[in-house]
Formats: structure tokens, sequence, C-alpha cells
């Protein structure tokens, strides 16, 4: 019987991909609202939804995956505060897609390519300006932008009645992408049945997701929400797309979201596959990601560093000294809130002025997010590093602009930086 790949909201009992038993928890980062819930002042007389957040790993596919699932409509509201054009460096980094795409498949001029979650079409747009015809499909109100900046997006949620209806009104697909959103959504059965419908045998499938061997080298948990449900190894991808008669061909990991691989899955089976893939495997197997040792070295490891914070946190209030959080990411809030982060301790999270969360709380603790003017203004001893994947530029910039505080770095292990 085919796995089910369709998942209800709630508690979800199986591996999300090859259906095992098999699963063992790794860490439990207990009952947490969803990351992106940011509430305004009013909203903090009122309650909040919290949902069970485990992470827990598949014996037998390796995929790293949460057990519950939050129903869609909570998670990503129409007005969901994200927009991918909005910096030259992300935009050079979305057209990679494009880029290494093209660079592998030989498509024919106006070959049609869509976009699965195509926010304001910054990926297709590449694919546009390469010669290819393109079509996005993209859920919230992000796609009247996408719309009037010349790249046709279908406002609606993706899937295998909407795949049949392009089918019809577009004819065949070349390639379909799906960056950044194949491990978030809970309907994956009916995606990979969408994308099956609209590619011919030969089309390639082309996903982006966050990598699990990046998340347990560097500790990552705080990339461990709701929103996202699974967290692959290569292994597990190459597993769920067999079950959908596709061959991964290719695959190289790309440095997106703190590390993240980029996925090449052909229409047909016994496609000729890369020497990259193989490795990748080899790769995966002697970092001991088919075992079950490395994720608890990786609790550990999470565990301990975020004692380490809040002791070092606790230590710098003891001593009259006032402590900030600099840049307010998604996944701030599994960290804030999982160390107990508030504002008694943690007084704001300063944010760029074009920031669209300011003036907003994040939630459970409801720690405030404010310009960081002020804090540029009030210079506090310490300011905790949340968008610490990318610590290194993002410091720079901040000395450059005057900041003098400490800054504490919370991961991989929780220390002051040097710089
Ligand atoms: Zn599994």
């Amino acid at each position: 019987m085919p796995i089910k790949h369709d998942l209800a909201v709630g508690k979800i009992n199986c591996c999300q991909v090859c259906g095992s038993k098999n699963l063992q928890l790794v860490v439990d980062l207990g009952h947490q609202a969803p990351c992106d819930s940011l509430l305004w002042k009013h909203q903090l007389d009122e309650p909040e939804s919290t949902y069970p957040l485990r992470f827990l790993v598949c014996e037998d596919c390796s995929l790293g995956q949460i057990d519950y699932v939050v129903a869609a409509e909570e998670l990503f509201f129409p007005d969901y505060p994200y927009r991918s054009g909005i910096t030259a460096t992300l935009v050079d980094k979305l057209s990679q897609t494009a880029v290494s795409t093209l660079s592998r498949f030989d498509f024919p001029k106006n070959t049609l390519v869509m976009d699965i979650g195509s926010n304001d079409g910054t990926v297709l747009n590449a694919f546009k300006e390469r010669g290819m015809k393109v079509l996005g499909v993209e859920a919230t109100n992000i796609a009247k932008i996408a719309n009037e900046n010349g790249v046709e997006t279908v406002q609606d949620f993706f899937n295998e009645d909407l795949a049949l209806s392009i089918k019809n009104s577009h004819g065949s697909v070349g390639a379909i992408c799906a960056t950044n959103v194949f491990a978030h959504v809970a309907s994956l059965g009916s995606i990979m049945r969408g994308v099956s419908t609209l590619l011919d045998e030969g089309g390639v499938f082309v996903t982006e997701s966050h990598y699990l061997l990046d998340l347990i080298d560097t500790v990552q948990y705080d990339s461990i929400y709701h929103e996202h449900l699974r967290y692959y190894t290569l292994r597990s991808l190459i597993i769920l797309f067999d079950q959908y008669n596709f061959t991964v061909t290719d695959v190289e990991r790309i440095d997106n979201y703190g590390g993240s691989i980029r996925v090449f899955a052909v229409k047909g089976r016994g496609q000729e596959v890369s020497a990259a893939v193989k490795s990748l495997l080899k790769e995966e197997e002697a970092s001991g990601l088919y075992g079950i040792e490395v994720y608890r070295e990786f609790a550990n490891k999470l565990l301990k560093a975020r004692r380490d914070l809040l002791a070092l946190v606790v230590r710098a209030c003891d001593e009259g000294k006032k402590v900030v959080g600099i840049g307010c990411p998604g996944r701030s809030s599994t960290l804030m809130n999982f160390t107990g982060l508030a504002p008694d301790l943690v007084s704001y999270i300063a944010e760029q002025e074009t920031s669209l969360k300011l003036g907003l709380y994040l939630p459970g603790l409801h720690v405030p997010i404010v310009d960081e003017k002020v804090m540029f203004a009030e210079q506090p001893d310490y300011a905790i590093m949340l968008s610490w994947h990318y610590a290194k530029p993002i410091i720079k910039k901040l000395r450059e602009k005057g900041l003098r505080s400490k800054i504490i770095l919370p991961l991989p292990e929780a220390k002051i930086s040097d710089i």
C-alpha cells in the first residue's frame, strides 16, 4: 500500500517519508507558539495557542521531523510578513536556482518553468531573464506584487487539482521549483502528484530545503519550528521521490538559511545519477546520520548551549548590566522561549528601521521588538546575535555603524564574540 503523505492537523505517529514507526525522540522543545505569530500590544492580554514542538529522527530513512502539524491557516496567513526580492544579495542568491538548473538541463527557449511558493517572483524572474516562460503559484497576497512585476502568478495553494487546471490552461511544464517550501507543506502527497501531473517524463523537479547535516553540525536547534515539518537528508529525499517514480539525479549543498541542499529529481526511474549524489550519501553515512548517536550528541550540545546562554545572561543581569537581542528572524522565537529569556533578562530585540516587525512582541515571553536606533542610543552592555548563522557580516556592519556592546553568540556554543 502506498504511504500516505498528506498529513492531517494534529499528532503524527509515523515517519513522514517512509511510514516507519521507528522514530526516536531527539529533543523536546516544549509547547511553543508558531514562530511567526508575533503579537500586537493589545493581544498580550489574550490567550495564545501553543503546540508541542518535538524533534525526532526516523531510524529507517534518517528523516528529521517534528511530530505535530499546526493548521496551515495559523502558520501562513495572507499577510505573511516575508518578501524575497528585498535585498540585492538575496535576489542574487535566489537567482542561483535558475543558473544552476539551466546549467544542468538543456531546455529549449520558452520552456515553461514553474515555482511553488513563488513569493514575489524573484526565482522565476531569473528564469525569465534566461529565455524561459514562467508561472508562479503563491498563496499569500505577495502574489499581487509578482503579477504587478510581470511574473504571472496564480494566488492559491499548490495541489493536484490546481496542477490539473494549470495543465489544461498552460500545457506541459519543463521544470518545477520548490525553494524552501518543500520541508514545510503538510500535503506533500498532493504536491508530488501535482508535480508529476505537470511534468513529462524527463522533466525536472528542483527542491531546496534546509539540510539535516548542517543543522546537526552547527547545532541549529533554533531552526526547529512548527512551519518546518521535515529536515531532509539526501537519503530520505531519494526514498520519497522513488515512491513517485522520480530519480534524484544531482545534488549540491548551498549556504541558504545556514545550510541547505538543492536536489534535482527527474521524472522517470533509472535516470543517470551524478557522482555528487553518491558522494553525499557516503558523507551522510560517514557523519553518522544513519545511526542514532550523532543525534544524542546534538541534543547534549544544544542543551548545554542553552544552559550556558542563560547563565551568561543571568550573571550579566545580576551585575546590573543591560542585555538586548539583535535581529528577529523566525528562528529567534524558538531560541528565546526555550532558553527562558523574558523581558526582565533581555529588554528588547532591535530590528532595522525598515522591519515589518517593529512594535510587535515575540509570542510566549513577550519580548518587544524595537527600532535599532534605541540600541545605538543606549549602547547596552551585551547584545545577543539572534541571526548568529550570519554573525560575521552582521557584526561587521553593526561595528561600522558604531555599536560598542559586547556581542553574545548563542550557538553553536554560547560565548562572547571576539569581534
Ligand atoms: Zn522514515
